[in-house]
Formats: C-alpha cells, sequence, structure tokens
C-alpha cells in the first residue's frame, strides 16, 4: 500500500534492526485519515468472505479494526484484554502471548458473550513480528469453536518469520506493508 509505504518512510524511526516505532501515526498519535484508508485496503483484501467479528488486541488495534469495521456490514470489534479487570466476565477465552518488544508473557482474554462456534473472525492488528500476538488471538478463536477466516496486519516485518504461524494454520495473511530488513535507521521494503 503506497501510501503506508511513503508515510512509514517519513515518520517511521528503525530503532536498532529489529524494532520500528510509528507512534507519530498509529502507536500514539493517531492519523486518521491513513486508517480510514488502512480500513478500505483490509476491505478489499477480505471483502468476499463471509466475515462476522473482527478480533484485536488493545491497545494500538482497536482504532485500527473499528476504521476497519465501518466498511463492512454491521459487523463488530472485539478487543481482546491484556489485563485481568475486576469487571470483566469470569468466563473468558485466554491464551498467553510472548512480547518480545517488552520481554514478558501475558494473557490475553476475550470474555465467552463476544465470540461463538458460529463467528467467522477478521484478526487485525498493528504488526507482525514473530506472530505470538496474532497466534494467540487465532487460539482464542479455536477454543470459541468459531473459524479465524483471515489476519490483516498493517505492517510485517517479514524478518522476523511471523507470518510461518499465521500460514501453518491455514488462515489467509494480509499484510499491508512488509519490511524486509531495518538498517542503520532505514526501512527496506519488501
Ligand atoms: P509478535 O507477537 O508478532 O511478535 O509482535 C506483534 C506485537 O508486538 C504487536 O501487537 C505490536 O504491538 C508489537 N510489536 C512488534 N514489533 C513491533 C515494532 O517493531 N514496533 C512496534 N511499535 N510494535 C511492535
Amino acid at each position: 500500500m503506497k501510501i503506508l509505504q511513503e508515510t512509514i518512510r517519513e515518520k517511521g524511526k528503525a530503532i536498532g534492526k529489529e524494532i520500528l516505532k510509528v507512534d507519530n501515526f498509529l502507536n500514539h498519535q493517531i492519523d486518521v485519515k491513513l486508517l480510514n484508508e488502512i480500513g478500505k485496503e483490509f476491505k478489499r483484501r477480505f471483502g468476499s468472505k463471509e466475515i462476522t467479528k473482527i478480533l484485536t488486541i488493545e491497545a494500538s488495534g482497536i482504532a485500527i479494526a473499528c476504521l476497519t469495521a465501518q466498511y463492512f456490514d454491521n459487523v463488530p470489534v472485539v478487543f481482546a484484554k491484556k489485563l485481568e479487570a475486576s469487571n470483566l466476565d469470569q468466563d473468558v477465552y485466554e491464551s498467553e502471548v510472548h512480547s518480545f518488544t517488552k520481554n514478558k508473557t501475558y494473557k490475553i482474554r476475550v470474555s465467552k458473550n463476544y465470540i461463538n462456534k458460529d463467528d467467522k473472525v477478521l484478526i487485525i492488528d498493528d504488526f507482525l513480528a514473530h506472530g505470538k500476538a496474532a497466534s494467540g488471538l487465532i487460539e482464542i478463536v479455536e477454543q470459541a469453536g468459531a473459524k479465524a477466516v483471515g489476519v490483516g496486519i498493517v505492517i510485517e516485518k517479514y524478518f522476523q518469520n511471523g507470518r510461518k504461524f499465521i500460514l501453518d494454520k491455514n488462515v489467509q495473511l494480509e499484510s499491508l506493508a512488509i519490511i524486509e530488513s531495518l538498517d542503520n535507521g532505514k526501512v527496506n521494503f519488501k
């Protein structure tokens, strides 16, 4: 997606060879116009599937998922929670995700009220790195007996191999910007 690549080049900051900081438009300040275009593009790529829910993970996935959902017909967004909140239903699907950016493992949870066995779920997230977050979300969909029909990623870091875990599950993966390498502050797209 050209406009996304241009924005990453202009505003993204590579930290070493592994991390891309995109606080300017995705992870802290949000470029709503760009996210709208991202939503349209996900609709173009997944529109032929009968999607009944969009599932993401808090916090950065929520805006992307909501702006994507506008282009689908009455499809709710559900987000997995990272913290055990006292007001979260006790009856939850749960999986573990290891974050290499934070170097810790945490649980993600979704109330059983919001995914059911008939759901066809599109998973959306900001980044695909080692595939742990997306795999954890797929696991939650499987626990519900529902079907993960796609994974939509804004920025994939191809060199961290997360795509293997998604494709091994036979789930369609669509990444709108694919980064081959980060080098000396430079972003090389695939
Ligand atoms: P994975 O689970 O695929 O290893 O990593 C994906 C998750 O880690 C995403 O939800 C994202 O929040 C975070 N993440 C991974 N790599 C980066 C990165 O280079 N930049 C930012 N901002 N977040 C990242």
